[in-house]
């Protein structure tokens, strides 16, 4: 049996759009199914829906969070209910086509662990959006030695791999980059990103600028190593000068810039450094990743 896992935030809409999309995708290929939709908190009637579909479908649970706590955490509520041998995590939206979750299917049944969906363009996005995204998954791709430009979270997984993640004890799991980190025997299906059949993205640049440091620092010491050669640059300038002001007069307009400068650099560097603390602090806490507050069951078959 397979286990899809379908995150959603205020997707009234496309509840059971999504429902009917999966479930002909699969029946067509004769592969059981269970379908968990996790509401992450949303505001509208998103959790009515699923409830009224897992009524009238056997096969679909749900899980409704007490808040919204974010996509991954969602994903991650998915991979601990999920009773398949193999999980599969795609959007509500239909952004990524269920016609592809079968040859992922087909390529777990020939022995792969995990089978990701790879976006052939990234779909429609504006310029500086599309650099921004770029330049995040080049960082997190360098930090972890893979290329992650294309990278989503549509992606099959055995069993073993779903547990291995669910037991880590993360308390802010980045699944894209953490699917591919573990390891397991890969490989990739191309995809065309669709377009939102319904309602609208839920990334504002606010909340993708957190994703992405978030993510960063928990990737990547990239951030901290740019602090020490900014101290490197500034010691270097700081013998320059020295040298320079035995021969030389120096203006002390000159002095004064040099020291608002690394006072700068010395309070950006804190501030990078409190961030990583911030984050250590933030796991030590160890509070959980969800918090659930309601959950429909699949039905036996004789209810
Ligand atoms: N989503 C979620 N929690 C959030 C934001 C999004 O569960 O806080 C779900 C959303 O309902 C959808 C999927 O994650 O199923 C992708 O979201 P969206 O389409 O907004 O992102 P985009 O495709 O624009 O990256
Ligand atoms: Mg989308």
């Amino acid at each position: 049996m397979i286990s899809v896992i379908i995150p959603a935030f205020n997707e009234e809409a496309l509840i059971s759009d999504a429902y009917k999309a999966i479930a002909n995708a699969l029946d067509r290929y004769r592969i059981k199914s269970e379908i968990i939709f996790i509401d992450d908190g949303s505001t509208d009637s998103t959790w009515q829906c699923i409830e009224r579909l897992s009524k009238i479908c056997s096969n679909v649970c749900g899980i409704h969070f007490s808040r919204n706590f974010g996509k991954d955490a969602a994903i991650y509520a998915g991979l601990e209910k999920a009773e398949g041998d193999c999980c599969v995590v795609i959007d509500c939206d239909l952004q990524h086509p269920p016609e592809k979750i079968p040859e992922m299917y087909s390529l777990w049944q020939h022995g792969y662990e995990i089978i990701e969906g790879v976006k052939k363009h990234r779909g429609k996005e504006n310029g500086f959006h599309s650099l921004c995204a770029r330049s995040f998954y080049r960082i997190i791709g360098s930090a972890m030695h893979t290329d992650m430009a294309n990278a989503s979270d549509f992606k099959l997984l055995d069993r073993r791999v779903a547990e291995v993640l669910v037991n880590m004890p993360e308390r802010s799991p980045f699944f894209r980059a953490l699917s591919s980190w573990v390891g397991f025997r890969k490989t990739t299906v191309e995809f065309e990103v669709q377009s939102r059949q319904k309602g609208k993205s839920k990334w504002q640049v606010k909340q993708l600028v957190k994703y992405a440091i978030d993510n960063i620092s928990s990737f990547s010491p990239a951030p901290m190593q740019l602090v020490t050669l900014a101290g490197i640059l500034m010691v270097t300038i700081a013998a320059g000068l020295g040298i320079y002001t035995f021969f030389h007069p120096v203006n002390s307009q000159i002095i004064s810039v040099i020291l608002i400068f690394s006072g700068g650099i010395i309070l950006i560097s804190l501030g990078i450094m409190g961030y990583y603390l911030w984050r250590m602090y933030d796991e030590i806490k160890g509070r959980p990743r969800y918090i659930i507050s309601g959950i429909c069951e699949k039905r036996k078959k004789n209810e």
